[in-house]
């Protein structure tokens, strides 16, 4: 029988500042508690790994927050911890977050060590001036130095963030943005589109008109100019906000995309198994307390019925290029697809939002500008 395998997620809440867009569960100003919550992760990992013993783990992700900002020695313990207890597959790929300015020699030769072969760093912007209206708390420079580390550490697959439709950038910033990242030799680009949530400082500048989010237009234009850039310099796009060289896409979140199954850990963590999604409480104590007492507090959980499943594997296969295959997905789900989406389909087939090529469907140029519309359709 083939062995299963899942993913694994280890949330690190902590940041040393929030940053003006971000409504991540990450909080700056706990570094009290970065101690107490290692051992609340480690103690989460003992009490869930019986559940887990028959699978392996393909992917581990320490993700945050900002885990380059723990001690090494905390993410030496986490990991010796997934070490002790979970069956490892041989050739797991296993990514730490980080932020530019927060790397130093000792943490990276201690994350090599540890087997850590993926590094994302969060770059956004090459303009300082920009950074600093992000509230990020690095500058262009930092990044540059922390990459030139981790090459000489060994870390031979990076990953580079950057946004773009940030309020006040120009194209001629964004340009010089995705030029700037092709020379720096990355595996990997993750290009996300700014979106101004609620709760955020950008947000609440947004409420009081003091700002103005990038129109439309200029947003599409810079995102199908990273397009066009990435695919001339062999990044190829493999899903609507990530591209890569051959063989370096992520394979933990191709895993999420494919509806794999993956255990999250930490406050904040989300997990899927067995058909039922359920996510850790993400207030930091109340994670904590909830581990204390043996019993992981949970801020959601459902099992998913046949038909919230389908239309989950829909729409997260939609978001890859390759697109879905609608004789493999009515195969898994035993029920033909075509048919149950026929009408569906056929409008977006219509409207040049996604394109059918024998039995797969992915989203056209313009689907991927309107990815939200062709979601609808399979809710
Ligand atoms: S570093 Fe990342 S997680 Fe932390 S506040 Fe900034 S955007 Fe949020």
């Amino acid at each position: 029988m083939e062995q299963k395998t899942l993913g694994l997620y280890i949330h690190i809440p902590f940041c040393k500042k929030k940053c003006s867009y971000c409504d991540f569960p990450s909080w700056p100003g706990l570094e009290d508690y970065w101690e107490a919550y290692t051992g609340s992760v480690v103690d989460e990992l003992v009490m869930k790994a019986p559940e887990f013993s028959h699978a392996a783990i393909k992917t581990i992700f320490i993700g945050g927050g900002t885990p380059s900002l723990l001690p090494y020695q905390y993410i030496v313990r986490i990991l010796d911890t997934v070490f002790a207890h979970y069956k490892i597959l041989p050739d797991c790929e296993s990514t730490i977050e980080s932020n530019p300015g927060t790397l130093d020699e000792n943490k990276l030769s201690a994350y090599r060590a540890l087997g850590i072969n993926r590094l994302s760093i969060g770059l956004q912007a090459c303009q300082n001036r920009l950074l600093n209206k992000l509230g990020r708390i690095h500058t262009f420079s930092d990044f540059e130095n922390a990459l030139d580390l981790a090459k000489k550490h060994g870390f031979s697959n990076i990953n580079a963030d950057i946004i773009f439709g940030i309020p006040d950038q120009t194209f001629e910033d964004w340009q010089e943005t995705v030029n700037k990242v092709l020379h720096f030799d990355l595996t990997h680009i993750s290009c996300y589109s700014l979106i101004i949530e609620e709760g955020t400082v950008f947000g609440r500048l947004k409420e009081e008109g003091l700002l103005h989010e990038m129109d439309e237009e200029l947003d599409r234009r810079m995102y199908h100019y990273a397009v066009e850039l990435f695919s001339r310099a062999g990044f190829a796009q493999y899903e609507i906000s990530n591209f890569a060289k051959p063989d370096y896409q992520c394979r933990h979140n191709m895993n999420y995309w494919e509806r794999g199954e993956y255990i999250g850990i930490g406050a904040g963590a989300h997990s899927f198994y067995s058909n039922r999604r359920y996510a850790n409480s993400s207030d930091v104590l109340s994670y904590m307390k909830g581990i204390c007492e043996g019993r992981p507090r949970l801020s959601e959980d459902s099992s998913l019925s046949a038909e919230e499943s389908l239309s989950e594997k829909m729409i997260l296969g939609l978001r890859l290029n390759k697109g879905v295959d609608l004789a493999q997905v009515s195969g898994e789900f035993g029920l033909d697809v075509g048919k149950r989406y026929q009408k569906n389909i056929e409008f977006l087939l219509s409207r040049k939002l996604v394109e059918r090529s024998g039995d797969v469907i992915s989203l056209t140029k313009l689907g991927l500008d309107l990815a939200n519309t062709v979601f609808v359709q399979f809710i």
